[in-house]
């Protein structure tokens, strides 16, 4: 049987390009998505074509019961889950703290951490070796800007991830035991529709200059690197922070 990775948020951009990537190196692929059903249908249309294995799933991973469901699932259809892509992500518009409510702080932090804390939850308990499961890697997808902090714009997203990063390299260690290898992708400026969905339309071409390969990233070249991470080529790499960001 096939490997089977569950990606989060994959109806489209960052996820999507790895749903794709995952089922052409062989993953059994679970396409989480929230809202665009017939996006993750394409998709695992799309796989399935591809003489692969695929199955789409709604949940709103902020919600535990949803995230439940997910699960259950995954269980019914393939009974085992080996790399968990904490993928889904907001990001909502360019402002100042002063203009910031606290309702727009828990909203991007339900997604981008709780969202991440109760898919790996899951996730564990059947990985686990310690529960009997097989090991697995968690590939959480962080962002550059919990580096870099982005003030005057969206310092509650660079706080979400700072704690997708600290998680990363907390649940690392904690997990080494059960078999299970914990890393994450920070990726720079890349083009997808979270631009122009909740950031700032235009942001690519605008930032562009400032980045030192000259350009914007494709969703494939971050994907690429969540599939090495997840991989056995990776078996020694855990607590890693790895920025895809074109030397920014
Ligand atoms: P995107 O907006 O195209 O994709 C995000 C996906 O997550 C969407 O399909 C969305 O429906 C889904 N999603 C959002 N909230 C969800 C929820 N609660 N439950 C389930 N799904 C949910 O953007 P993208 O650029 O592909 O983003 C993917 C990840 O990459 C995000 O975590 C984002 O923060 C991160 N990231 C993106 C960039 C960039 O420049 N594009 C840079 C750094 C980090």
């Amino acid at each position: 049987m096939s490997n089977v990775i569950l990606i989060t948020g994959a109806s489209r951009g960052i996820g999507a390009a790895t749903a794709r990537l995952a089922a052409q190196r062989g993953y059994a692929v679970v396409v989480n998505y929230r809202q665009q059903a017939e996006a993750a249908d394409a998709l695992v249309n799309e796989i399935s074509r591809m003489g692969g294995s695929a199955l789409a799933v709604k949940a709103d991973v902020a919600s535990e019961a949803e995230v439940s469901h997910l699960f259950a699932a995954i269980d019914e259809r393939f009974g085992r889950l080996d790399v968990l892509v904490n993928n889904a992500g907001i990001l909502e518009q360019q402002m100042r703290l002063e203009a910031m409510s606290l309702e727009r702080w828990q909203r991007v932090f339900a997604t981008n951490v709780f969202g991440s804390f109760l898919c790996s939850r899951e996730a564990v308990k059947r990985m686990s070796t310690r529960a009997g499961g097989r090991g697995g890697a968690i590939v959480n997808v962080s962002s550059i800007a919990a580096r870099l902090g982005a003030p005057e714009e969206y310092v509650d997203y660079a706080a979400a991830k700072g704690a997708v990063d600290s998680m990363t390299v907390g649940l690392a260690k904690e997990l080494a035991a059960d078999g299970i290898r914990v890393n994450a992708v920070r990726p720079g400026v890349i083009d997808t529709e979270i631009h122009a969905s909740g950031g700032e339309p235009g942001r690519v071409a605008r930032v562009a200059g400032h980045i030192p390969l000259g350009r914007g990233g494709l969703a494939e070249e971050v994907a690429d690197a969540i599939l090495w991470l997840a991989g056995d080529q990776a078996s020694y790499t855990t607590g890693t922070l790895l920025d895809i960001s074109g030397g920014r």
